[in-house]
């Protein structure tokens, strides 16, 4: 019997409507429970772990994500995998921030939630939790089939680092459009084993050091100099900059000028696109050739999510300018497609 652990964080799965206040609050586990007599009848040994403080996903944090990998390191040699019950509007940024920290998994994380609590009559957490469970403990030759963190919502795994919320009101809330579809749930789990990442069978490492010493700064025409300068001056080590298209800037003058005067005082500049499909290519045009030069570092095709987190994560590895935009343009976790 593969034995899994459930990681109740928080988020919709388990909130009820207050009948005082009409906003949606916490439930415990317990609780949870109540509405899934189905997980009895699981043939898998589960264990479960509640957060002390059950949250909305959007206080998630750093701190939080390092308690998560503590709780994965401390089991990962007595459960077969992981189910993390999570909110979904930070998820992303969670699953992403999972993948950078667990070095050579070869057991999955597997995140879900919910749109509607595990108690409304049409909810969809049910559904996404059994499953999540199922294919957590899918195994082939005692080897598990998804070895790797991901992000499971209405009947599809996404790739933990490769998908983003962004539907609020329909129970699909995910998507992933520059990496296929892990698992498909229908009558039968379909399994994408050629897109499924591979164990190394290098010992499990753990990485708890996040540096959020950064900011972002999201493009658009009509930008004055004043607030370029207030983000790409300001007293952080990493700015991810969303740029246009294929990762075009304007090129007049003082934006150049102030980007430049960025790295030239040890700012890290992560380039990647507003656009959700396709990816950043520095030097295509005009408008991108000079950021290569100076010193950018290209986001390819990496979410936001991806970006943020992986920018935390390599702040906390590397000290050097040079080696963290190496790092940031090399695919660590299959968190991003090399052109
Ligand atoms: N606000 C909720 C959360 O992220 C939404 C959800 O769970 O879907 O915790």
């Amino acid at each position: 019997m593969t034995k899994i652990l459930i990681i109740y964080t928080g988020g919709t799965i388990g909130m009820m409507t207050d009948p005082k206040t009409k906003a949606l609050k916490p439930i415990n586990f317990e609780q949870i429970m109540d509405n899934v007599p189905e997980l009895e009848r699981l043939n898998c040994q589960i264990e479960v772990r509640s957060f002390d403080k059950i949250i909305d996903s959007s206080n998630m944090n750093p701190d939080i994500w390092g308690e998560l990998a503590t709780i994965i390191e401390s089991y990962y040699d007595r459960v077969d995998g992981f189910v993390i019950l999570h909110g979904s509007d930070t998820m992303a940024f969670t699953s992403s921030a999972l993948s950078f920290m667990l070095e050579n998994l070869a057991k999955p994380v597997i995140f879900t939630g919910s749109q509607l609590p595990i108690s409304a009559i049409r909810t969809d957490a049910k559904e996404n939790l059994m499953t999540a469970i199922e294919i957590t403990s899918s195994m082939k030759d005692g080897r598990a089939l998804v070895p790797e963190v991901g992000i499971y919502f209405d009947y599809k795994l996404f790739r933990g680092n490769r998908a983003f919320k962004y539907n609020s009101s329909k129970f699909e809330a995910f998507r992933s459009p520059n990496y296929p579809v892990l698992v498909e749930s229908g009558v039968h789990l379909r399994f994408s084993e050629n897109y499924i990442r591979k164990p190394n069978n290098e010992p499990f490492k753990v990485h708890k050091n996040l540096v959020n010493d950064i900011a972002v700064l999201k493009l658009y025409p009509g930008m004055s100099a004043k607030v370029a300068e207030n983000i790409l001056h300001s007293d952080v080590r990493g700015i991810v900059m969303e740029t246009f298209g294929a990762g075009n800037t304007t090129t007049d003058a003082w934006f150049i000028d102030i980007l430049k005067g960025a790295i030239d005082g040890g700012k890290v500049i992560l380039d990647i696109s507003q656009c959700k499909v396709g990816a950043v290519e520095l030097g295509k045009y005009e408008t991108s050739s000079q950021l290569k030069d100076m010193g950018v570092a290209s986001g390819f095709d990496m979410t936001y999510e991806a970006a943020i987190t992986k920018m935390m994560f390599v702040l906390g590895q590397e000290q050097d300018q040079q080696k963290i935009n190496r790092l940031l343009e090399q695919d660590l976790r299959g968190e991003l497609t090399w052109y």
